[in-house]
């Protein structure tokens, strides 16, 4: 199948209210223009040079072709602190805060560039060590003090389950997040933004959407496999 058709495909399975971000890390960007001439309009990248080398150049195509700020991008991967210019300027939502410095970073990025940036906190959910993530009570203890970070906006949660074929540890997984989420959300009403999970991936996000996900990032499912 070409990407156009899978994209196609994809949708009709999602709920409309449901947010694709098509992963295009460590795919040309032809392909990201396949996927707009199929109507995709929000991409995901993972690191911070692809990410900016990508939107610049998005942003050259004849604006006849692309309406100016049509396409929106999230970034989905480890960010250091020495790398917010290159994504920031240009992230509509950053998926992947998933440390206290790079939190502190952002909002004083915010601040002195007079910007508000939207972010998912990152819950580590998967079984791996090596996945990175928050632990539940440090995102409680971030969310106790969200009125100091007057440049960001908490925009809900996100979360990847446990590398594996086990249908049910992937659903304890997104139960765990979707539960958490729901529990921040009584406990921290006056959070209005904080709303998003985004949970799922080319390998279970029909699963995820039984766990109440807003947004899916599906890479390889629409790309194909990644040259790395
Ligand atoms: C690469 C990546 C994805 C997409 O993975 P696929 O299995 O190719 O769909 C989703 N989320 C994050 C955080 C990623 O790094």
């Amino acid at each position: 199948m070409m990407i156009e058709e899978r994209i196609i495909a994809i949708r009709q399975e999602l709920p409309p209210d449901v947010k694709l971000v098509a992963v295009s890390k460590f795919h040309p960007v032809e392909a990201i223009r396949e996927a707009y001439a199929a109507g995709q309009r929000v991409f995901g990248e993972n690191r911070p040079q692809e990410f900016f080398r990508k939107v610049q150049e998005v942003a050259a195509w004849k604006v006849h072709e692309v309406p100016r700020n049509e396409v929106e991008w999230h970034f989905i991967g480890h960010l250091q602190t020495n790398k917010l210019k290159l994504v920031l300027p240009y992230a509509q939502l950053v998926q992947s805060v998933d440390s206290q410095h790079l939190l502190d970073a952002i909002q004083d990025w915010g601040k002195a560039n007079g910007r508000v940036v939207n972010v998912l906190l990152e819950l580590h959910i998967g079984a791996e060590q090596t996945k990175t993530g928050f632990k539940e009570e440090e995102v409680l203890d971030i969310l106790f003090r969200a009125d100091k970070y007057k440049n960001v906006r908490f925009c809900g949660l996100m979360g990847m389950a446990t590398h594996t074929d086990s249908e049910a540890d992937i659903r304890a997984d997104f139960a765990r997040i979707a539960d958490f989420r729901a529990y921040l959300q009584d406990l921290f009403p006056e959070l209005t933004d904080f709303r998003e999970l985004s949970i799922g991936m080319s390998g279970d996000w029909r699963i995820a959407l039984d766990y109440g996900a807003t947004i899916v990032r599906i890479g390889t499912a629409i790309f194909g496999e990644r040259q790395y």
